[in-house]
């Protein structure tokens, strides 16, 4: 894989692998929260969720193009804490758990120190 090109870029699988859901205050409905509250559902009391992401195959609504192709989020500087949570597979010199299971659901190879020579 080029260097150059981000492998999140041709993945997107952990945006379709796990519910997403934060505090009701980072929605952008309370005062100083970013999400967009439309792109987001009540969850628990104290939580919401971002739409798609609570289904047996979850799919985040801010999730733009193919799994495994080119894909982005269309949120990207407004999204909540759990997506800033996830790191790429030693994009930082360590495995993320996350990302390995994401990838593996959707049947993409687990990143490795090579994909980022
Ligand atoms: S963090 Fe991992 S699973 Fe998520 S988009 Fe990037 S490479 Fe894919
Ligand atoms: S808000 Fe963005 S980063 Fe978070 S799950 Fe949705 S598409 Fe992925």
């Amino acid at each position: 894989m080029p260097a150059s090109i981000h492998p999140c870029l041709s993945c997107g699988a952990c945006c379709a692998a796990y519910r997403v859901a934060f505090h009701w205050s980072e929605a952008d409905d309370a005062a100083g929260g970013t999400v967009p509250v439309d792109l987001t559902l009540a969850l628990r009391t104290h939580e919401r969720a971002m739409r798609g992401t609570d289904a047996v195959s979850p799919r985040c609504a801010a999730l733009a193009g193919t799994v495994g192709v080119a894909t982005h989020c269309s949120i990207y500087d407004l999204r909540p804490s759990p997506c800033r949570a996830v790191q790429a597979s030693w994009a930082d010199g360590a495995a993320d758990a996350q990302c390995d299971r994401a990838r593996i659901r959707h049947g993409l190879p687990v990143l490795t120190p090579e994909d980022w020579c």
